[in-house]
C-alpha cells in the first residue's frame, strides 16, 4: 500500500478542488448533489487567480460556505455569493431543484429534496 495518491476522486474537478486544498484544511465536504455548483465555483476562482488556496467548503444551517485564501475580490465574491444563495435551492444529496427544503433540528440543518428524505426524521 503506497500513501501516495490513495484518494484519487472519480470526478477531475472535485480532485482538482482537492489538490487546491492548503495543507490541513479540509477542503470539499459537502454531498454530492453540490459537487457541481462547487466545480462551478472553484472553475471561475481558478481563471482569475490560478493558485488559489481551498480551506473549507461545508454545509452549514443548510447553505453551503466556501472558504479559501481570496479575500476582497469582488468577483469572487459574487460567484460565491451566488453559490450560497443556489445551495438553498438544491438537494445536497441528489442536486435536484424539485421541492427542496431546507430543515432539521437546530444545530442539524439540511438542505434536501423530497424524495432523500425529511431531514429532521431519522
Ligand atoms: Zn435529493
Amino acid at each position: 500500500m503506497s500513501d501516495e495518491n490513495d484518494n484519487i476522486h472519480p470526478d477531475p474537478v472535485i480532485q482538482d478542488i482537492h489538490d487546491h486544498t492548503g495543507r490541513g484544511w479540509y477542503g470539499c465536504v459537502v454531498g454530492e448533489g453540490w459537487h457541481s455548483i462547487v466545480k462551478d465555483v472553484h472553475t471561475q476562482i481558478l481563471a482569475k487567480f490560478p493558485d488559489y488556496e481551498v480551506w473549507q467548503i461545508k454545509e452549514k444551517f443548510g447553505g453551503l460556505r466556501y472558504y479559501c485564501s481570496v479575500d476582497g475580490d469582488e468577483d469572487v465574491q459574487a460567484v460565491i455569493c451566488k453559490a450560497e444563495e443556489l445551495s438553498w435551492q438544491t438537494c445536497e444529496d441528489c442536486g435536484s431543484t424539485e421541492n427542496v427544503t431546507t430543515a432539521g433540528r437546530p444545530y442539524w440543518v439540511r438542505t434536501l429534496c423530497e424524495n432523500c428524505g425529511t431531514p429532521n426524521v431519522v
